[in-house]
């Protein structure tokens, strides 16, 4: 399986990548609902927790640490990860660790997409929380001189 923007995805939830207005994608809704589901039973833990294991790798080692406990095992804080895809980039994404990494993505005249994504390095439980457009911005003028 080799990692994508899919890879941060749960099966079953392909909304149409790009077909939309470009606005800020929110994932919490859908997560409080996989939650649900768990804490009745009606999925399985290994269900949940099959994050990829490079997702997991980049949550170990560049991942900003938040201050959310893990919903599935409660052991562990979850840890976020951001990645960054659209032309010009690997067809795996590119992990961004700093706001200057992001800040320089932003100035970027590509359409770009980041996907914030939640990890339990422990369980493997994962979320993708939110689809955030960057760049887009219009080409600098040609200097008009004459
Ligand atoms: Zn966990």
């Amino acid at each position: 399986m080799s990692f994508s923007a899919d890879a941060l995805r749960k099966g079953g939830n392909r909304n149409g990548h790009g077909s939309v207005a470009r606005a800020v994608v929110d994932h919490r809704l859908e997560r409080r609902a996989l939650i649900n589901e768990y804490r009745r039973g009606r999925l399985a833990r290994d269900q949940l927790c099959d994050a990829h294991p490079e997702l997991i790798r980049a949550a170990k080692n560049v991942g900003a640490p938040s201050s959310v406990t893990c919903p599935i095992c409660e052991v562990v804080k979850l840890v976020l990860v951001t990645y960054v895809f659209g032309p010009r980039l690997p067809a795996h994404g590119r992990c961004v660790t700093t706001k200057a990494d992001l800040a320089q993505f932003e100035g970027r005249t590509d359409d770009l997409d980041a996907y914030v994504v939640e990890a339990c390095v422990n369980c493997r439980w994962h979320h993708l929380l939110r689809v955030l457009p960057l760049g887009g911005k219009p080409a600098p003028p040609a200097a008009a001189l004459t």
